[in-house]
C-alpha cells in the first residue's frame, strides 16, 4: 500500500498549509478529497497519479477546501465521485454510510461516519490508518458544528487500534492515542472554559468567545466563535445552561 500527499495551494486561516489530498495506492489509486478547484493543484494530483489507474474520488466532508474538486476529477477519470451528502459544491454518484466498505484490490477500505466537524463528515480507514478529514487535523484543534456529536465521534476513536492518522490539514499523526486524547480533553476544557464564562455574566456569544479566547488572536476569533456557539448549543441542550440566554 503506497499513500502520497498533494498538498493544495490554499493556506490560511481556516486552512493550515492548505488542504491535504490524498492518494492511496493499493492496486489502484483512490484520490481522497481532492480539494478547491485550482488548476495547478488540479494539475498536481494529475501528474502524481501518472498513468495508474484510479478506482475512486472519495470525499470525507463537503466543505469548500475538501469537495469542488472531486466531480470533476471523477468525471475525468470516469470513476465514481462518493461522500456521505450532497453539499454546496458536490454530487456524489455514490452515497456512503458508517460500516460501509470500498473494494481497493487487496485491501479494504471502511467507512466510519464521524459528525461534528461537519454533521456529513466521514473518516476513512485502511489497514488501521485512518484518514480523518477535519475530524481531527494536524497541528491544532479542529473546528465543530455540533459538539455532542463531536465528542460521540472522538469517544468513538478511543476505542480503536490505530497505528497513524492522516488529516486533511497539517502533518501525520504517528501518536494516534495521544492526539485523540488530548482532542477529548481539549473540548472538555472548552466547554468548562465557556460555562464558567457563562455564569460569571456573559450573555451573548462574542462576550463569551472574548473571555475564552483572551490569549488568541481577535483575527481567529470569528472561526472559534462557530466552535463556541457549538458548545452553547450543546449546554442548552443538557439544560446546563438557560436557553434564553443564546
Ligand atoms: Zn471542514
Amino acid at each position: 500500500m503506497r499513500i502520497e500527499r498533494v498538498l493544495a495551494p490554499n493556506a490560511g486561516p481556516f486552512t493550515g498549509p492548505g488542504t491535504n489530498t490524498w492518494l492511496l495506492d493499493a492496486s489502484g489509486v483512490v484520490v481522497i478529497d481532492p480539494g478547491p478547484i485550482i488548476a495547478s493543484h488540479r494539475s498536481a494530483i494529475e501528474s502524481a497519479v501518472g498513468d495508474r489507474r484510479v478506482l475512486a474520488v472519495l470525499v470525507t466532508h463537503t466543505h469548500s477546501d475538501h469537495a469542488p474538486l472531486a466531480n470533476p476529477l471523477a468525471h475525468h477519470y470516469e470513476v465514481e465521485a462518493l461522500g456521505y451528502g450532497p453539499g454546496d459544491e458536490f454530487e456524489p454518484d455514490r452515497l456512503l454510510a458508517d460500516g460501509d466498505t470500498v473494494g481497493l484490490g487487496v485491501e479494504r477500505l471502511t467507512v466510519i461516519h464521524t459528525p461534528g466537524h461537519a454533521l456529513d463528515h466521514l473518516c476513512f480507514l485502511v489497514d488501521r490508518v485512518l484518514f480523518t478529514g477535519d475530524h481531527i487535523i494536524g497541528g491544532s484543534s479542529s473546528m465543530i458544528e455540533d459538539a455532542g456529536a463531536y465528542m460521540a465521534s472522538l469517544t468513538r476513536l478511543q476505542g480503536m487500534d490505530l497505528v497513524r492518522l492522516l488529516p486533511g490539514h497539517g502533518p501525520e499523526i504517528d501518536e494516534p492515542g495521544a492526539v485523540i486524547d488530548w482532542y477529548v480533553a481539549h473540548r472538555r476544557q472548552r466547554e468548562e472554559e465557556i460555562l464558567a464564562a457563562v455564569q460569571s455574566g456573559a450573555t451573548t456569544l462574542q462576550e463569551v468567545v472574548e473571555e475564552v479566547y483572551r490569549a488568541v488572536d481577535p483575527a481567529l476569533h470569528p472561526l472559534a466563535a462557530r466552535s463556541v456557539q457549538a458548545h452553547l448549543e450543546k449546554l442548552v441542550k443538557e439544560g446546563r445552561i438557560s436557553s434564553e440566554l443564546f
